[in-house]
């Protein structure tokens, strides 16, 4: 596998984790929010530098770039927590759920089913359609309720919500991190996943309890490869 770009030794993850931290904090949310290290787009190295910093828990986009990076560290001890936090088709659950620990996109029932089948009382955050943008994917906010309590049926732990913020400038968010954590709230989910390199600070201003950080820790992804 050939890596060329990005900051992918555990030092260089290390202190970049230090000013997201730092960021952190200066938002509010000191001892309050966990760092997923978002690894689309890098080898397997971007894997072990995250854990090596600390980040054992480490999300992917794409079911085969997980599943590769996932056999590629197998033997790693201590090795990641998968975290799906992509688009996810049905047809493709079957290969990720041996790897995955908690499911963060999950934006209709039919996809929950699937992962109900293969991997029983799963951890699985509801994607939430929180802005009016297409391709971002989400459940609509007024259809969360019934597919939380519809999973929930199916025996699957509902931990919280998800979303994608508003492109452009960071304050754009605000308006969609609040109705994520609201509804969050109101549904009694402890767990809010919101906030990315971009727009973290505004994430945690609103009750953000984890953000997820690519680009931040591992500087700017390369042109993305079909592994
Ligand atoms: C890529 C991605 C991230 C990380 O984005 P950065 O801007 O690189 O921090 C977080 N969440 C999702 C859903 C992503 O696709």
């Amino acid at each position: 596998m050939i890596v060329t770009a990005g900051a992918l030794s555990t030092d260089e993850v290390a202190e970049r984790l230090g000013r997201v931290r730092e960021r952190i904090a200066a938002a509010g949310g000191a001892d309050r929010v966990a760092v997923l290290a978002v690894t689309k787009g890098f080898g397997a190295e971007a894997v072990r530098a995250a854990v090596g910093a600390g980040l054992p828990d480490v999300g992917e986009n794409y079911a085969q770039e997980l599943a590769a990076k996932a056999e590629e560290v197998a033997a790693d001890r201590p090795g990641p927590r998968w975290h799906f936090i992509g688009r996810l088709q049905r047809n493709k659950v079957k290969l990720v759920a041996p790897h995955v620990a908690v499911w963060q996109s999950v934006d209709r029932l039919a996809v929950g089913e699937e992962i109900a089948r293969r991997a029983h009382e799963a951890t699985v955050f509801v994607q939430v359609a929180v802005t009016d943008e297409a391709g971002k994917g989400g459940c609509p906010p007024a259809e969360v309720p019934v597919l939380v309590g519809g999973l929930g049926r199916l025996g699957l732990d509902v931990r919280g919500l998800m979303a994608v913020g508003a492109t452009g400038p960071a304050e754009e968010a605000r308006p969609g991190f609040r109705r994520l954590r609201r509804l969050a709230d109101d549904l009694g989910l402890a767990e809010v996943s919101m906030g990315m390199s971009g727009d973290l600070e505004v994430a945690v201003e609103e009750g953000s309890t984890m953000v997820r950080i690519g680009t931040a820790l591992f500087g700017p992804r390369p042109v993305r490869r079909r592994m």
